[in-house]
């Protein structure tokens, strides 16, 4: 099914996700299919009539949600992620018991790595503990990479990275996360999170970035549920008459702008810098100064998150007059930077090669 119904196959029906708006499993589908370019359609239940209609079920309260209806018509009440991709195909299992070449993480640096080994004749696997196309599946448009003049959506990129690979044999393996590696024999043995060990003659490690933190009390909880890292492209369409937030001041948080600005009310940037110059390229920052639901208040930072159930507030603060306000607000959305990937916790990174491959997509 894996092929079929990524790019929206006309033969095959989408994929059907139904639950509450604030439920934070449900977002965290959402974000995954919309990464893996898998077409879907989102309902939300607020009530019991919503629910019997949508799900045949009117005891809201006691349905396990979110609900996965697959395009066979089969339900998955409150799956996992795993289940979610292992239902959709996602899900294999390596076919050979070593390979020359296996590449952690499925960004671009790992497609990229793939493709130029798989097309030297390398058998090649490539491990993915998410979505494939890492940070770049999550940005609605990339300008500055070679050979797409109009730009192209993160995801789009990733996926046609993805075709290529598997054209040149590569085999993908997702769902399954690198936590130690050990070199004997000549070859390399790595740990897998479930429990699985793969071998290769060289690894390549290729596990980018993670998202920085603002590091308040409620941000764990309120994650998913109003609150979310990077430029939330499968919530943009969900803002509608929204008066939103994003807080950073670089290309990645000047792309969700522009992306939110397109569905929400308003979107208000919150920077740290006294103006956007500093961290932005250009083209963004006349673009978001020139918007007309954009505003960009400088020189200021977040200090506090409220919320019950979900984001219902947040904290403003100048970061020279140490004055704060609350703001009203059902969606911030946070692209403040990134750090290093750590590897299998709790043993340090212990990858028998941390190879250098740059990125085709710098880092913005
Ligand atoms: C919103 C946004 C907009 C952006 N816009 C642009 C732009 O317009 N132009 C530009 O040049 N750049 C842009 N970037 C930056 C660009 O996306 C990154 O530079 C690029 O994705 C880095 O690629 P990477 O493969 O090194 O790492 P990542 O993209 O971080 O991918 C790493 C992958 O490794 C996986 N992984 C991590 N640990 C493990 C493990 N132990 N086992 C298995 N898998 C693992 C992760 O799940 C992830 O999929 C943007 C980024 C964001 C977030």
């Amino acid at each position: 099914m894996a092929d079929e119904i990524r790019n929206g196959d006309s033969r095959v029906r989408v994929v059907r996700l139904l639950g509450h708006r604030d439920d934070a499993a449900a977002w965290e589908i959402r974000d995954f299919l919309k990464r893996s370019v898998v077409e879907f359609q989102w309902i939300e239940l607020p009530t019991e009539e919503d629910c019997r209609r949508e799900v045949g079920l009117s005891d809201l309260k006691n349905v396990n949600l979110p609900v996965v209806e697959l395009p066979d018509g089969t339900r998955l009440f409150g799956p996992t992620l795993r289940d979610v991709a292992d239902r959709l195909g996602f899900v294999a299992k390596p076919k050979l018991r070593q390979y020359d070449v296996s590449i952690y993480g499925a960004g671009p640096a790992g497609l990229s790595a793939a493709v130029y080994a798989a097309s030297e004749g390398l058998s090649t696997v490539l491990i993915e503990r998410s979505a494939v196309g890492g940070q770049a599946g999550t940005t609605s448009m990339i300008e500055n990479y070679m050979g797409f003049p109009q730009g192209i959506n993160g995801a789009d990129l990733a996926e046609r990275a993805r075709q290529q690979a598997v054209k040149f044999g590569v085999e993908i393996l997702m769902m399954r996360e690198g936590v130690k590696s050990t070199f004997h024999d000549d070859r390399i043995w790595t740990d897998l999170a479930d429990g699985g060990t793969m071998v290769a003659r060289a690894n390549v490690c290729a596990t980018g970035v993670e998202w920085r933190h603002l590091n308040l009390p409620n941000e764990d909880k309120l994650l998913g549920r109003g609150l979310y890292y990077g430029a939330g492209a499968s919530e943009a369409p969900l803002c509608g008459g929204e008066d939103v937030y994003v807080v950073g001041g670089g290309n990645s948080a000047g792309q969700a702008v522009m992306h939110l600005a397109k569905h929400a009310r308003s979107v208000t940037m919150l920077v740290r810098d006294k103006a956007l110059a500093a961290s932005m390229s250009q083209y963004l920052s006349e673009r978001i100064l020139g918007a007309a639901n954009v505003q960009v208040r400088y020189d200021v930072e977040i200090t506090g998150l409220d919320g019950e159930n979900a984001l219902e507030r947040i904290r403003i603060g100048s970061r020279t007059t140490q004055e704060a306000d609350w703001a009203a607000t059902p969606r911030l959305f946070v692209a403040i930077g990134v750090c290093p990937t750590p590897i299998g916790p709790p043993t340090p990174p212990s990858f028998a090669i941390q190879a250098a491959i740059s990125s085709p997509v710098p880092t913005s």
